[in-house]
């Protein structure tokens, strides 16, 4: 099969800046936790989306203040790393990153309390480096409702302002987390494809983080990319149990549904207590290609699933 390091592989997310805000030095090969640098360079980690993920105890008041402290943690650990890591603020920022043997990171910021009300305050978090925003986390907000609320309501006229200026920015627009209205809204009112960057098959697994076989379909329509998350309770119903075929086979659902080219890989790593068996750390990743390779699924194929579609949408989104 094709070795690991020659293909380029796209995470969409993780929630390692928290554990930075509690000590983890991104340089240090730890034992514990998911994601370091050592263990992105194991796993061939050429592209990691880092999401900026604020706890319950700072919402609804101290949400932007606490978003601008763990960027500045996380800013910190790049400026440390820099010969290892670096931000992606442009497409071709890509390209360059990863001719330098670096890893390159999308700064993401899960939830849209942050921009309160504000679009000001989403640019602001733009001009800062942020390039995907989660509309919603489980919560309601003022953009929309996530999965959490009663499914009855959409995007608020704000959501949809907000929908437009992340077009016009160049900004990822994340659907996981949010409802089934504002996710049809989304689709209805974006002129850019979006991503769902951690949530697996509904029909696979029935938890209101997986979207179903209509939300994908729709997707996919528009050009977009879920990513397939190792999180074991949107794999499965006996998650203590959850493994490396579970992943697999929600990815071979959707490939069936739609085809390759809507596929992506967003761990949850740092984000989630346990992961399946085979798949612990980010230093695993190379046993998901080879249980793909196994599976039959040709190496054009891994190449999109790994990272190639994932690029093929920074590509139409991002400005530059
Ligand atoms: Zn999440």
């Amino acid at each position: 099969m094709q070795h690991p390091e020659k293909i380029v592989i796209a995470d969409a997310h993780c929630d390692t800046i928290l554990e930075i805000n509690k000590g983890r030095k991104l340089g240090l090969r730890l034992d514990t936790g998911h994601l370091d640098i050592p263990r992105m360079h194991e796993g061939g980690i050429n592209i990691q989306f880092f999401a900026v993920f604020v706890e319950e105890q700072f919402k609804p008041h101290s949400v932007l203040e606490r978003t601008l402290h763990l960027m500045d943690d996380f800013f910190k650990e790049v400026e440390e790393n820099r010969e290892k890591i670096e931000l992606i603020f442009s497409y071709p920022d890509i390209n360059r990153i990863l001719k330098g043997n670096k890893i390159a990171a999308l700064l993401c910021v899960e939830g849209g309390e942050a921009i309160q009300e504000d679009l000001a305050l989403l640019r602001i978090l733009y001009h800062l480096g942020v390039r995907c925003l989660t509309l919603t986390w489980n919560h309601r907000n003022a953009i929309g409702d996530g999965i959490n609320e009663k499914p009855i309501g959409g995007l608020s006229n704000f959501g949809i302002k907000v929908v437009k200026e992340m077009n016009r920015l160049g900004m990822l627009i994340d659907v996981s987390h949010l409802n089934q209205g504002g996710f049809w809204d989304v689709v209805k009112y974006t002129e850019y494809p979006v991503i769902a960057s951690h949530s697996n098959v509904y029909e696979l697994c029935n938890h209101p983080r997986n979207l179903n076989q209509r939300q994908i379909k729709a997707l996919a329509e528009i050009g977009g990319v879920i990513c397939v998350t190792f999180v074991p309770y949107f794999l499965t119903h006996n998650s203590d149990t959850a493994e490396l075929d579970d992943v697999i086979a929600h990815i071979k659902y959707i490939k069936k549904l739609v085809g390759v080219d809507y596929i992506g890989i967003g761990s949850d790593f740092d984000g989630t207590e346990t992961l399946p068996k085979g798949l612990e750390h980010a230093g695993k990743i190379p046993s998901l290609i080879d249980a793909l390779w196994k599976d039959g699924f040709k190496d054009s194929e891994i190449e999109k699933i790994m990272g190639g579609n994932i690029i093929r949408l920074l590509k139409n989104v991002l400005k530059g």
